[in-house]
């Protein structure tokens, strides 16, 4: 419709594939529990971003998505609230594995998004935890044994925890690679193949990056199926 031909241009969203989903323009109408919308409206957000808006709908749709935008663009809270309601529709029994594993490239990051998670999924009773080096294992090792909805973790520590065979991936089933371009830059792409691996093909699987080099696309093109590709801004 023309409304949403208008709101697209006027945030400069560039979408690609069939049937692309109208953006949720408010966070009322992306028919969000009433807990997430509770947690949304504590923190003081009073509309979605760019990123948010046109990536929830498609998540929702349980579609695999590219979204290519700039750091500091809401990103985070893109694939991190389908996941929530992800990991609510499943329900798993969390012993057996986490349903969400959230791939980032650095510990700075990936706490950054626990923190996230923890502030938005709290509400919801979604159990989140963190995987990254430099840190001793014994305390992550401990939270795995508890159970977990959703993982946050480098590769390289979950390398480790999965060659130790104290963590199951095969009841991820939504998968997302964060700033898929700089885990690349850092070399951490045989890595990322081998988790890949270990994870059911029947899953979601979405790829956030900031910019959208041939590396990038390829891998792409290797783990996705059929991504709606989402580009907010001019790409580099
Ligand atoms: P990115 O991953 O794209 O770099 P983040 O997800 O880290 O961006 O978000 C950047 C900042 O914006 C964070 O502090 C986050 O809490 C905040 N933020 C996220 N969504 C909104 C929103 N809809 N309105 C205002 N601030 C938001
Ligand atoms: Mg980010």
């Amino acid at each position: 419709s023309l409304s949403v031909e208008a709101y697209r241009r006027q945030h400069e969203i560039v979408v690609t594939g069939d049937d692309v989903p109208a953006p949720y323009t408010t966070f009322e109408s992306a028919g969000f529990p009433s807990e997430i919308l509770r947690a949304i409206h504590h923190v003081g957000f009073s509309v979605p971003t760019p990123i948010q808006a046109q990536s929830w709908p498609i998540a929702l749709q349980s579609r695999d998505i590219v979204a290519i935008a700039k750091t500091g663009s809401g990103k985070t809270l893109g694939y991190l609230i389908p996941g929530f309601m992800h990991v609510k529709r499943l329900h798993n029994n969390s012993k057996m594995g986490p349903t969400v594993l959230v791939l980032a490239p650095t510990r700075e990051l990936a706490t950054q998004i626990q923190d996230e998670a923890v502030k938005f999924g709290r509400s919801s009773r979604i159990s989140c935890m963190c995987l990254y080096g430099g840190a001793p294992k014994g305390p992550q090792l401990r939270d795995l044994d508890r159970g977990v909805d959703v993982v946050i973790a480098t590769p390289g520590r979950l390398n480790d925890i999965l060659e130790m065979r104290r963590v199951s991936l095969h009841q991820v089933s939504y998968l997302v690679l964060d700033e898929a371009d700089r885990m690349l830059d850092m070399g951490f792409e045989p890595q990322i193949r081998k988790i890949v691996k270990e994870i059911p093909h029947c899953r979601q699987t979405l790829m956030f990056t900031a910019t959208w080099p041939k590396e990038v696309r390829k891998i792409a093109a290797d783990l996705l199926v059929h991504p709606v590709q989402v580009n907010i801004g001019s790409i580099d």
